[in-house]
């Protein structure tokens, strides 16, 4: 596990006899020297010879295990995007493995404690302990069963004293066995699956048809439309055949009720891999999976990489979710991987989502995926009213207009619920003008332009060209101009002065932080009853409020117009699955947006005619201006206490990439939108080229380079492949 892009040397063990020698196969664990420490490692191949003399080489300590940890669709895999990521192989290999494993761990499930007769036990008579009630009891029980958990024992009131006392008496003894697969048995009778509408019944038609083989299929739901019974049936068939199923959801939406609506399900066994699970928990999941001891695997991006014995299908639901991207370390995008996972394990791999990503949008248009759609929404919900308020010119409350502060009240007033959106996620800042709307765009290419503070100035990141920041609007001359986006922190604080009697719940990232704190609060709030819901991306998935009639988007312009290029697709998505938690079919929801563009053609049609038509607009223009799908992005970030090392390590990065002479446009170094960061100053270079494969090479024949760079050794730098986030 080190950060080094290259691999180590060492002899066989010692101890090893030479006939075992064919028996070292690639990815099985062992230990060895690496300084003064003593470290896991991977085996990755065997030679008969090495660059270094012979007695350079240092033997290894021990083989950790008889088999390849890892079946081969997996090292495949990682080998693959090791490649891809420009990640170094130790660490890709590491950071995929359970922590125990690891740490050394043998490749076993936990251990638990259990009882049995010794053979003095056995042969022990009926009738003697006459004197020890208790201990001749707990023979008695013995003798019917070939062992038992310790655990049951004690639970059926047999007490530690007549244990202990039987075991000193050599008459029982203790041994550790793995315990058997803990099998779910659900609550309640398995559910029975909905009656499919026409859509859906194609849908999982299709998806049926591909489980034998390797096929992607993009499945555009509209939310509420059934997506995730589709999936169910899908996996009933799966199931049926013998196979496992994959389910990857976002961070945020691997709530127990999505595997409590799995468990209802099937009575197979499920397991759920997330952030919550100590080590322990982590390997016993993992081992069931890779022993096909789990028939569905649930989990958040790190999934990709659990290893299935019997793999069957894999389920990227939310595909557009950005969590399914790691930021740090070893940067893969789960979402791709899967699509490599499927063409390796040679099954089926579904996309679904409401509003998916560009670039999934773009391989279904190119058939690269077969594309589903559910239109509808299932049962009889309706689809929700938009409504646009133009707050340009209007006296706002801490960033509420009069309109909507009435329609609030009314809602509240009827006994429903309100459900207040705030966009506090950083998207690069740009200048607005509040009485006319004008914006901070750049002259050459019509993208937004972002505001840097020190020093002052407006910044193009998309061609480089800088000005200085507008003191007043240059359209209609009023002043000051704001920061996209500023203006809502204290929205919350007013909504309890204007509404006191009303309970108010803040979701996000800092309520939630407690286990079953999120849990608890969506009961509260389902219990009915006036309510304000004020929240920030959490709320825009994973939880249907039936009692919530009226959405309210507060500052809707920061992500349709902020500066970085996927502003206003990560935007259409949030107002479009925000706007999917309202309403259900008695009470019709309303979404309000507030905007100071009410006639931009990409909000109008993102609500007249829905996401679809809206992403086909992003696309183009994103065809116009070869960024992703239709170009293909590296970024190198550096980051250090002192900026100009920082910056000099980038400008020593585009000398080094300028002289490999590659039709490669490059951008930088600049300083990152999020600039500084815990006293870190943070500069990125931007790479671009039309062509993927001239990327990677330019990349494959640059970053050995940078490793001997002096003032690499100074600085943070990491390399991001694909970056979904521009900071
Ligand atoms: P999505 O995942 O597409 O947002 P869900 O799968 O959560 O949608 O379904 C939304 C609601 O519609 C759920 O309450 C679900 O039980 C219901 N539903 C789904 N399919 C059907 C169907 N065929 N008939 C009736 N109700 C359905
Ligand atoms: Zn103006
Ligand atoms: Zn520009």
């Amino acid at each position: 596990p080190t950060p080094l892009r290259r691999l180590f040397d060492y002899l066989p063990p010692e101890s090893l006899p030479k006939e075992q020698y064919q028996n070292l196969k690639t990815g099985i664990r062992i230990l060895v020297p690496l300084g003064n420490r003593e470290v896991v490692a991977i085996l990755i191949s065997t030679s008969e010879k090495s660059g270094l003399a012979k007695n350079k080489l240092k033997a290894a300590l021990a083989i950790l295990d008889d088999a390849p940890i890892l079946p081969t669709a997996i090292i495949k895999l990682l080998r693959w995007s090791a490649d891809y990521y420009h990640h170094p192989l130790g660490e890709s290999w590491l950071s995929v493995l359970p922590t125990l494993l690891r740490k050394g761990e043998a490749l076993s499930g936990r251990q638990h404690s259990y009882l049995r007769l010794s053979t003095w036990g056995k042969g022990l008579a009926d009738d003697s302990l006459s004197r020890a009630k208790k201990q001749q009891l707990l023979i008695r029980v013995l003798r019917q069963h070939q062992a038992l958990a310790l655990r049951e024992i004690l639970e059926d009131g047999h007490s530690r004293a007549v244990i202990k006392a039987l075991k000193d008496k050599k008459l029982i003894e203790e041994f550790q066995l793995e315990a058997p697969p803990q099998v779910d048995t659900p609550t309640q009778a398995a559910e029975k699956p909905l009656s499919l509408n026409e859509e859906q019944k194609q849908a999982t038609d299709k998806i049926i048809a591909s489980i034998k083989h390797f096929s992607v299929l993009l499945l555009e739901g509209v939310t509420g439309s059934g997506k995730t019974e589709v999936y169910l049936q899908a996996i009933a068939a799966v199931l049926e055949q013998g196979k496992q199923a994959l389910v990857l959801v976002p961070e945020i939406g691997l709530t127990p009720q999505t595997v409590k609506r799995f468990k209802n399900r099937f009575h197979c066994p499920i397991v759920a891999l997330h952030s919550g699970l100590n080590d322990r928990e982590r390997l016993d999941s993992w081992l069931q999976s890779s022993r096909d001891q789990a028939g569905i695997i649930i989990g958040t991006r790190s999934a990709i990489f659990v290893p299935m014995a019997k793999p069957g299908i894999i389920i990227i639901d939310e595909e557009h979710d950005i969590s399914f991207k790691q930021q740090k370390g070893f940067r893969y995008s789960a979402r791709d991987l899967a699509v490599m996972r499927g063409q390796y394990e040679n099954i089926p791999v579904v996309l679904g989502s409401a509003t998916p990503s560009i670039e999934t949008l773009h391989n279904a248009q190119y058939r690269r995926y077969q594309h589903l759609k559910l239109t509808q929404r299932a049962g009889n919900a309706q689809p929700p009213d938009f409504r646009l308020i133009d707050i340009r010119h209007q006296e706002l409350t801490e960033g509420l207009s009069p309109e909507l502060i009435e329609a609030i009240k009314e809602t509240i007033e009827a006994q429903q619920q309100v459900l207040i959106f705030l966009n506090r996620r950083g998207f690069a800042p740009t200048l607005i003008c509040h009485d006319c709307g004008w914006i901070a765009q750049c002259h050459h290419c019509e993208l937004k332009m972002t505001v840097h503070r020190s020093p002052a100035h407006l910044h193009c990141h998309h061609c480089d060209h800088q000005q200085a920041l507008p003191q007043r609007c240059p359209q209609c001359k009023s002043q000051p101009l704001a920061e996209l986006g500023q203006g809502t922190e204290r929205c919350e604080l007013i909504l309890q002065q204007l509404f006191p009697d009303t309970p108010l719940f803040r979701i996000d990232r800092d309520t939630t932080q407690r286990k079953n704190a999120m849990q608890n609060m969506v009961d509260a709030i389902n219990r009915g009853g006036s309510a304000l819901l004020v929240g920030t991306q959490m709320l825009a998935k994973g939880h249907h409020f039936p009692d919530v009639t009226l959405v309210a988007i507060i500052d809707s312009d920061a992500g349709l117009f902020g500066a970085d290029f996927r502003a206003p697709e990560r935007m259409g998505q949030l107002l479009i699955q925000v706007a999917g938690r309202a309403g259900r079919a008695e009470k019709p929801g309303k979404v309000y947006i507030q905007t100071h563009f009410p006639e931009h053609p990409l909000i109008t049609t993102l609500i007249s005619r829905g996401y679809h038509p809206f992403a086909q607009d992003l696309l183009a223009e994103r065809k116009q201006l070869g960024l992703p799908p239709c170009g293909f992005m590296a970024l190198v970030r550096s980051e250090h206490q002192q900026p100009q090392a920082s910056e000099i390590f980038l400008r020593e990065v585009r000398a080094a990439a300028e002289n490999l002479n590659l039709p490669i446009r490059m951008l930088g170094p600049l300083p990152s939108p999020l600039a500084k960061k815990a006293g870190r100053f943070r500069f990125q270079l931007l790479f671009v080229s039309t062509q993927r494969q001239q990327l990677q090479q330019l990349l494959k024949q640059l970053i050995p380079q940078l490793e001997s760079l002096r003032s690499a050794r100074k600085v943070r730098w990491s390399v991001d492949i694909d970056p979904q986030d521009m900071y």
